[in-house]
């Protein structure tokens, strides 16, 4: 007889004291359904400023499946969950919300499909209507860009709320890069996957730590992170320009040597003055982004430090 199979459920928590009870309760039952695994509860503590760790340190207390990791500050949830990645002792890890957004009922139905031999399940949100009309709609332009310009597909709808295999787990960790996009990570990293749809509830209690411009600077991240389309447009369009002015200066050329030379034209010199510095300007901006990603990759610093774990040994 072999040891049961570890299941690893990885939880990112940032100021989440008034949910990590709940999601406590919530989550063991549905793993006490399944005894013919073991399973452990690593939550990452990502530097949180209110009660968050008091409640973690109480639930190690009395379960010892329970780890907790604390970090040295809040660091974002890429790099915590990254942490908890890394840590995760499973067979198989699944990070999960802790705001029940992601419902833990549909746990039994991942670790199904995984028994059926599929090494990623993920968890597709068929119905979003508890996010923003906004939000859906952001999320859904974000998608079809990335998807257009990168190599490796992100599906739609789909957050990091997903079982992995361990040899899924293990090719994540020997990703070497510092800026950890996720969802792109665990789309370029392949293996065999299959859906399984659920509804995204609302947040049970708390609120969100992503607004608008974090999600922007998220999105820009992701494409950033996966495509270099965005450097590349601009050979195309320094082409086309060379190309209009090319025809553009045969015709006045042309039209001189007819009706020779006729001075007016300033403002549309300054018209097209100022719109090639601008789109200059743009091009600047997007080299930038990317010398800025090989800046800061460059620095080869750890992606999260912890402070503590819990229990300690
Ligand atoms: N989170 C984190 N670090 C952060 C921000 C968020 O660990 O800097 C965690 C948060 O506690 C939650 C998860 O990431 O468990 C998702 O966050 P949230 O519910 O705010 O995101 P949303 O569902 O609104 O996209
Ligand atoms: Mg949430």
């Amino acid at each position: 007889m072999t040891d049961p199979l570890l299941i690893s459920i990885v939880v990112p928590v940032y100021n989440e004291a008034e949910v990590v009870g709940r999601f406590h309760r919530r989550i063991t039952a549905v793993m006490e359904d399944m005894p013919q695994f073991r399973f452990e509860l690593l939550f990452v503590d990502d530097g949180s400023r209110d009660a968050t760790l008091d409640q973690l340190l109480r639930l190690t207390a009395f379960d010892p499946r329970v780890r907790v990791i604390e970090l040295s500050r809040n660091f974002g949830k890429e790099p915590a969950l990254t942490a908890g990645i890394e840590e995760a002792r499973g067979d198989a890890v699944i990070p999960i919300d802790v705001d029940l957004q992601d419902p833990p009922e549909l746990i039994p139905e991942l670790i199904l499909q995984w028994q059926n031999g599929s090494d990623v399940v993920l968890a597709k949100r068929s119905d979003r209507s508890a996010d923003s009309f906004l939000k859906r709609r952001t999320a859904d332009l974000f998608y079809r860009i990335h998807n257009r310009i990168a190599d490796s597909e992100i599906p739609e709808d789909v957050g990091d709320f997903r079982l992995m295999d361990r040899r899924v787990v293990q090719a994540l960790r020997a990703l070497p890069e510092r800026r950890r996009f996720m969802k792109g990570l665990f789309a370029w990293v392949g293996f065999k996957t299959t859906t399984v749809e659920y509804a995204r509830d609302p947040r049970a209690a708390g609120h969100t730590k992503f607004s608008g411009w974090k999600l922007w600077n998220f999105a820009l991240e992701g494409i950033t992170s996966f495509s270099t389309a965005p450097l590349r447009i601009w050979t195309y369009l320094g082409l086309t320009i060379a190309a209009a002015a090319f025809v553009y200066a045969l015709f006045i050329v042309t039209r001189t040597l007819y009706y020779g030379v006729d001075l007016p034209g300033y403002a549309s010199l300054l018209t097209v003055i100022l719109f090639l510095g601008g789109v200059q300007l743009i091009g600047i901006g997007v080299i930038g982004e990317y010398v800025g990603r090989i800046h800061l990759e460059s620095k080869q610093r750890p992606v999260y430090l912890v402070r503590n774990r819990y229990p300690k040994d």
